[in-house]
């Protein structure tokens, strides 16, 4: 913990935050520590600007500081919690010469659903897949990632913040249509049955993840929010209108569904 505590120490302005530090972001001009440095739990250090900085922009700015020592895992840096792929870029979209890929899980088998991601060109940017177990329903990403000499082979790691929306090409193509964010993809599939005349989207990772994704897509749109109905949803669905207005949505709604429609 000493070297993240050292580092919100360098940026300034530092205190103790959950399980690391906020302090000043170093890539734009911060007077309220915006900046969040925590550790994963296989020890990878992560940095997150609440004021919107992209990840890229803050490792850049810390590492041209010298802020670490440079023992040569600086990607170790740029990658999410966990889902650290070593050495390989994150690539997207998907190049039409990478291989075909492989749903299935070594250890979780076949899955039960896949959800592919795609870019406003329509072009693949990478995979949720849902598995089924004993212990209930279990999610695994999987990109596409380009190693030093070239190979681009398929990973199960999810996207780097800020990740992409879920019906990016939706979005392009119906540039006038409002918009519906639901929970989750397998809700967006649903609500776009449900109102064929609203574009139907989500973002990466669940509720918590709302601020991992990039919502500059949500510009000049009308948005209405659907939330899931549990304090979870309630606070996401908050933080979604939040990123929609800073985003520069035309009008923000969250939808009230009474419980008697569950
Ligand atoms: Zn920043």
């Amino acid at each position: 913990m000493e070297d993240i505590a050292q580092i919100a120490r360098k940026l300034g302005k530092s205190s103790r935050s959950g399980d690391g530090w906020k302090c000043l972001c170093p890539a734009h001009d911060d007077h309220n520590p915006s900046l969040s440095i925590t550790k994963s739990e296989s020890g990878h250090i992560l940095v997150y600007c609440h004021a919107g900085c992209t990840q890229d922009a803050v490792i850049a700015e810390v590492q041209r500081r010298r802020l670490w020592r440079d023992d040569g895992d600086e990607r170790s840096l740029t990658r999410d919690k966990g889902r650290l792929v070593r050495n390989m870029d994150l690539i997207m979209p998907v190049p039409a010469n990478a291989p075909a890929p492989m749903f299935n899980d070594t250890k979780l088998g076949t899955p039960s659903h896949v959800w592919e991601y795609k870019d406003a060109d329509g072009h693949t940017l990478g995979f949720i897949r849902r598995f089924e177990s004993n212990n209930g329903k279990t999610f695994r990403p999987l990109t596409c990632w380009q190693t030093k000499d070239g190979t681009l082979t398929w990973r199960p790691a999810g996207f780097i913040i800020p990740r992409p929306l879920y019906g990016l090409n939706l979005l392009a193509d119906r540039i006038d249509e409002p918009v519906i964010i639901t929970e989750g993809e397998k809700t967006a599939d649903a609500a776009a049955k449900l109102l064929p005349n609203y574009v139907a989207i989500s973002w990466p990772n669940g509720a918590k993840s709302v601020t991992g994704a990039d919502w500059s897509p949500m510009s000049g749109r009308d948005v209405f929010i659907w939330p899931d109905a549990d304090t979870e949803g309630e606070k996401s669905a908050l933080e979604v209108a939040r990123q929609c207005l800073k985003h520069g949505a035309a009008s923000v709604k969250i939808l009230q569904i009474e419980s008697a429609s569950q």
